[in-house]
């Protein structure tokens, strides 16, 4: 299909099929060359502006799937005026004509480059406006508890506070905790999006590979790669329970033999300084302490990650998968060969994840979703502690208003003036 997007495409639909097509009716057409010479028979479809995606009018031409036939269509409508589009430009577009607010294109997005089915159901929600919706909700109740407070600023009255504050206190208190919900719910979607980082460490042969092969095998086919990422042997995505495990495989870590290898290498131990968790392998039928020193230098230095220790082998070693937790170190005894314990090390990852498999509620949210509800969260915390301080109170919930307004993209300095006016009967 080739789509375009402008001003006044009728004369473009006249010029390729002869006529202007009603609108938004699968209209069957033949397209032309400027020689009228029939290109293909197809479909056309025709948005007229403001009822559109983009909010222009917009044309879309579907014709037999060749991509020969496509690029002759292309050409052609280059011909009467249009320019290839720029990535993501329509939906620049729907945006800049108020068709999408910036969550929903960024969900648009997330849809697109879903890696499971469930990032892309909770992408479907976020793109039909939930979680713009849930984020104006709080922007409404904050103005209003921004409106009393400001009245307090402007007609200071002993009385008239105290009342005021007690109840501001619970209104605020309430905003906080349905704040918390929705940051709790965005906070699973981020792990839904980006997943968790998994490093594989320990001696040779312990089972590594044997570990992630069926790490991966378990979870039968969907194998995606990190975006903006190339593959190579170090690392493999799996999902469990839909979340997207990067798991690093460390066996390729040792001297590299040539200048790709380093590179490669070099870009690995980045990836493992931001790990979640890192898994150290040890061998069920030896101790831990004795395997610890084969495990690759920059691992042992450092690792703010979470760690678990896995024992493979159990088989051999004649123990059964089980799991118990030392001094807040998690054991799992596990089999990568036969793949007992397996599903121990899957609760295991999801616990560390703090997947709370909330399904329907989840909110597919970006890091800069998180950063601004957090931050939002952090305001409105020292708003409470400034209750009594109305000038503070006021511009701690004025910068939460900011913060939260950023994530929908409805930045508006002080949109609060034309509110004061309007809701409150000053009459002087
Ligand atoms: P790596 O060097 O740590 O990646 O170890 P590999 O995955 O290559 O495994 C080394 C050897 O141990 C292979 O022959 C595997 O088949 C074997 N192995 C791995 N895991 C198990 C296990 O759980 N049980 C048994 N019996 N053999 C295993």
């Amino acid at each position: 299909m080739v789509r375009v997007s402008g001003k006044s495409l009728q004369v473009m639909a006249q010029r390729l099929c002869g006529k202007i097509p009603p609108a938004r009716f699968a209209t069957l057409v033949t397209f032309r060359d400027s020689d009228s010479n029939p290109i293909d028979q197809g479909i056309l479809l025709y948005f007229p502006a403001p009822r559109s995606f983009t909010g222009e009018d917009v044309l879309e031409l579907q014709c037999h799937g060749s991509p020969v036939l496509l690029q002759i269509l292309l050409q052609r409508c280059l011909e009467l005026g249009a320019r290839l589009a720029e990535p993501g430009e329509f939906t620049r577009r729907a945006y800049l004509n108020d068709k999408l607010d910036l969550t929903q294109a960024e969900a648009l997005a997330d849809l697109i480059n879903a890696s499971t089915a469930q990032a892309a159901r909770s992408a479907v929600r976020s793109l039909s406006g939930d979680f713009s919706r849930a984020v104006r909700e709080l922007v409404d109740s904050l103005i209003g508890i921004r409106l009393a407070i400001e009245a307090t600023i402007d007609f200071p009255d002993d009385e008239v506070e105290t009342v005021a504050v007690g109840r501001q206190s619970d209104r605020l208190n309430r905003l906080r905790h349905d704040l918390s919900a929705i940051l709790s719910r965005a906070t699973q979607g981020s792990l839904l999006r980006d997943g968790l980082r998994v490093v594989l460490a320990g001696p040779p042969n312990v089972g590594k590979s044997s570990l992630l092969n069926r790490l991966a095998g378990e979870e039968r086919a969907i194998v995606t790669d990190i975006p903006g990422t190339t593959r190579d042997m170090l690392r493999e995505t799996i999902q469990v329970e839909g979340i997207p495990l990067h798991i690093i495989d460390t066996a390729g870590l040792r001297e590299p033999v040539d200048l790709v290898e380093k590179l490669g290498i070099e870009r690995s131990l980045r990836e493992i300084e931001q790990a979640d968790v890192v898994v150290r392998m040890a061998d069920a039928r030896t101790q831990l302490e004795q395997q610890d020193h084969a495990i690759p230098a920059p691992l042992t230095m450092d690792f703010f990650g979470q760690q678990i220790v896995v024992h493979n082998k159990c088989d051999l070693a004649g123990i059964p998968a089980h799991r118990y937790s030392e001094d807040s170190l998690v054991h799992v005894f596990i089999s990568a060969l036969t793949g007992e314990g397996i599903d121990l090390l899957h609760d295991e990852f999801l616990r560390i994840a703090g997947w709370q498999g909330h399904g329907e509620e989840v909110i597919l949210a970006r890091g800069r979703h998180l950063q601004a509800l957090r931050a939002a969260a952090n305001h409105i915390d020292h708003a409470l502690v400034e209750l009594q301080r109305s000038e503070l109170c006021a511009e701690e919930l004025r910068l939460a208003q900011e913060e939260l307004n950023s994530i929908t993209g409805e930045f508006t300095p002080d949109d609060l003036l034309g509110e004061i006016f309007s809701s409150f009967c000053i009459g002087k």
